[in-house]
């Protein structure tokens, strides 16, 4: 390589593999646990734990250990080519870069919502590359059904909560119609797919053509995957490394998506979402708090209080509210002793990082959300010349 022509690579490349290498950026994790609730196929056996040790022991050491089994294709889970498709990779013959790759996210969930056996097609794979541009060779493609908050509650997840084969009978949950797969293997070359329903194909599909088709070009598919409603709709990466069974058709798998600082957009509710739950703050004099819900898939609801430790009382009460609006973000702060809410416009996004900013405000005019840690926020409020403070955040646990 030539001086120059390595140096335009330095200059172009070099912040992308730094960012990525230093890993700054957010993790979402997109499996659900494993346990006696994961839900599997009628036909398949479900996931059991047993004690084999759980205490202390007599030499004075603390000692756990548990056996446990499954079937292949239950939880979140890999399907291996091989599962429909004789001499097809098993999962310890799919080569590790295949597990790895950049995702691109399509979301079908209000369609999947109006009806359960709602099948993703060309159209929707079209309309959303009108917006983002093509699905590039390589990726890795999920599809966000909104099932995954259904979940562990198998009627409303797969239709039935009956076992057996005649349960197979009635299951009813979007997939991916057979047409797309067949598009998807002509024009766009992806690695592998992925969706929060127990199968690629839809609940009343009785051949499985769509596993048929992508498993038949070497293609993988990953099932029951959680946590989708969390990318955003491309500029992540996926990891996905399943069980290494010798033969198998299939794995459980653990998932997890990267979100580079960079590539990190929030003019968006969904890309704010990590927000949603219940933040608290105290010092031996004040205690605060803040709690985010999602009300509607551009709006985000909240309410912060400061209450007084020592007079036992609260000082002040604020309703809050996030707001996408024409591809902007807006949040509005109202107190009860002002007739108006203060707007401010989110002005900046890195992965970790939201600004909002109101200049003609006098205080504040400036606050910075600061995603620390999946349980971590800081706020920073600023008024003119950085003056102000900073709240450190813990999330109430399970919120
Ligand atoms: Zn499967």
């Amino acid at each position: 390589m030539d001086k120059v022509l390595s140096l335009l690579v330095l200059i172009f490349v070099a912040p992308f593999v730094f960012a990525e290498t230093n890993f700054d950026g957010r993790w979402i994790d997109l499996t659900h646990a494993f346990s006696e609730e994961s839900i599997y196929w009628p036909t398949a056996d479900s996931f059991k734990k047993t004690t084999v040790a759980e205490g202390d022991t007599e030499a004075g050491y603390y000692y756990s250990a548990y056996n446990f089994s499954a079937a292949e294709h239950g939880g979140t889970h890999l399907d291996a080519p091989i599962h429909f498709f004789k001499g097809g990779n098993s999962v310890d013959q799919v080569p590790v870069e295949q597990f790895i790759g950049n995702g691109v996210l399509i979301r079908i969930a209000e369609k999947a919502k109006l009806n359960r056996n709602y099948q993703f097609s060309v159209a929707d794979i079209l309309k959303w590359e009108k917006q983002h541009g093509a699905i590039e060779e390589g990726s890795i493609l999920l599809i966000d059904t909104g099932s995954s908050h259904l979940w562990p509650d198998m009627k409303k997840y797969m239709g039935t909560d009956e076992r057996g084969e005649a349960a197979v009978g009635k299951l009813k949950f979007p997939g991916i119609h057979p047409d797309a797969a067949n598009f998807l293997i002509a024009k766009r070359k992806i690695k592998a797919v992925g969706l929060d329903t127990p199968s690629i194909d839809y609940g009343g599909s009785r051949l499985f053509k769509t596993h048929q088709i992508l498993y038949g070009n070497n293609v993988l598919g990953f099932e029951n995957v959680a946590n989708l409603d969390k990318l955003p709709a491309k500029g992540f990466m996926i990891i996905a490394l399943p069980m290494k069974i010798k033969g198998g058709s299939g794995a459980p798998l653990r998932i997890v998506a990267f979100i580079p600082a960079y590539a990190d957009v929030c003019n968006t509710i969904n890309s704010l979402s990590w927000l949603v739950g219940s933040w608290h703050s105290k010092t031996p004099t004040l205690e605060i708090v803040e709690s985010w819900k999602q009300v509607s898939t551009s709006t985000l609801e909240g309410r912060g209080s400061t209450r007084s430790v020592k007079k036992d009382k609260v000082l002040s009460a604020e309703t809050l509210r996030l707001v996408e609006m024409s591809g902007e973000v807006f949040f509005l702060a109202k107190v009860a002793s002002n007739n108006m809410p203060v707007p401010f416009k989110l002005t900046k996004c890195t992965g970790s990082s939201a600004f909002f900013e109101n200049p003609k405000h006098d205080f504040p005019k400036k606050l910075e959300y600061q995603f620390i840690a999946p349980d971590k926020l800081s706020v920073l409020v600023t008024g003119s010349e950085g003056k102000g403070f900073t709240i450190d955040y813990t999330r109430l646990e399970g919120s």
